[in-house]
């Protein structure tokens, strides 16, 4: 029986970034723990549904590391209880470098969390308090190094390019400051000034780069990292080898997750469905339906965010024909102009195939 991904959104933050569409509140103790124990009977009663061993555990949020050591382990206990887990499963919790300092990291290494995703964003003070973070670059380092005393040696950082007053230099300095860490994992996101936000109402005003700035940025980040030894694997996504994020991979993979709690996706059975940005609807089981899921369409769209990318191979197996003609062909003339590259085994984008990705992979889609 194949394993699934089981992601746990935990919504809540200490403030709003400025560049934040996700769903969060700030809220009490209370409230935290209610939503704790809301989340531990939506693991019990959902693992009494579903009868497949998990593999991977993701806290995502938000900003799980405000529930404290204590309400994590609660919730990872409802895991183990009510699920199989797998013999060696990966068990995520992101971690913001404001709300630390009390996160007891040997109690949650021994109940079984073993990678941190650590949201860094800049090892800029000056970039930092820009994008309305809480915390500063020596908050962060203190986070890294308390994970690393109590035995994490899987740790993710998230960066952020082409954050507005960046330079190249800043840049370097974040890229850098990230291996000196020793961490294995970095993720890096360009910039994007998303509807809802506080960077969105203050657009006008912002010193927002252009397209080829960013580009530059995110092409300077891909040369830099793999210098580091941080080879990309995913369009934003570079890893030590072997540290490759197990859990996002089942993304990519088009494998099937179960995500709980307000705004969390799942894609189960071949259904997508998720909760709305609603905690009460959460908390009353309610679901959407989104779509039938696996098509062909999805799958190649998702692989072609790996640095692998489509393999001939796999889709033939999964798929029960060849990758048709047509695409072969749209995709030698994205080749001709650098945006994916072609083997006999698979059709992968280039760095600069990844700059422009959705409309890449909409050209090729449109030739399946
Ligand atoms: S900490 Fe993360 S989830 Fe919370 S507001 Fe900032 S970016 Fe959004």
């Amino acid at each position: 029986m194949k394993s699934i991904g089981l992601y746990l959104h935990i919504p809540f933050c200490d403030g709003k970034c400025a560049y934040c569409n996700f769903f969060s509140r700030c809220a009490d103790d209370a409230a935290i723990t209610d939503y704790t124990d809301r989340m531990v009977r939506s693991i019990g009663s959902w693992s009494k549904k579903i009868d497949r061993p998990v593999d991977t555990v993701y806290f995502g949020g938000g900003t799980p590391s405000l529930l404290g050591h204590d309400r994590l382990i609660t919730i990872l206990d409802a895991v183990k209880n009510g699920f199989t887990l797998t013999k060696d499963p990966e068990i995520t919790v992101e971690v913001n470098p404001t709300s630390t300092d009390a996160l007891d990291f040997s109690a949650m290494r021994s109940a079984g969390f073993n990678r941190l995703s650590i949201g860094l964003q800049s090892a800029d003070d000056n970039e930092l308090r820009i994008l309305g973070r809480r915390h500063s670059c020596a908050d962060a380092r203190r986070t890294v190094e308390r994970a690393q005393t109590a035995g994490f040696d899987n740790i993710s950082l998230d960066v952020m390019l082409a954050v507005p007053e960046q330079t190249t230099d800043s840049l370097d300095h974040t890229l850098s400051f990230c291996a000196s860490c020793g961490v294995q994992h970095i993720s890096a996101y360009i910039l994007k000034v998303e509807e809802g936000t506080r960077f969105y109402l203050l657009k006008e005003r912002l010193p927002l780069f252009s397209d080829d700035e960013q580009a530059a940025f995110y092409e300077h980040t891909v040369r830099k990292l793999s210098k580091l030894g941080f080879p990309q694997y995913e369009i934003s996504n570079f890893a030590a080898n072997g540290f490759e994020s197990r859990h996002n991979l089942h993304y990519w993979h088009d494998d099937e997750y179960l995500g709980l709690g307000p705004s969390a996706h799942s894609y189960l059975n071949g259904k997508r469905f998720y909760y709305d940005s609603d905690f009460q609807n959460f908390y009353d089981g309610v679901t959407c339906y989104e779509s039938e899921g696996g098509d062909s369409e999805e799958y190649i769209m998702l692989a072609l965010r790996l640095t692998e990318g489509l393999s001939f191979q796999d889709y033939e197996h999964r798929f029960r024909r060849p990758i048709s003609q047509s695409f072969l062909q749209a995709a030698r003339r994205l080749a001709d102009q650098g945006l994916c590259a072609i083997s006999d085994q698979a059709v992968s984008l280039t760095v600069k195939g990844f700059l422009v990705s959705n409309a890449v992979i909409a050209y090729l889609l449109e030739n399946t």
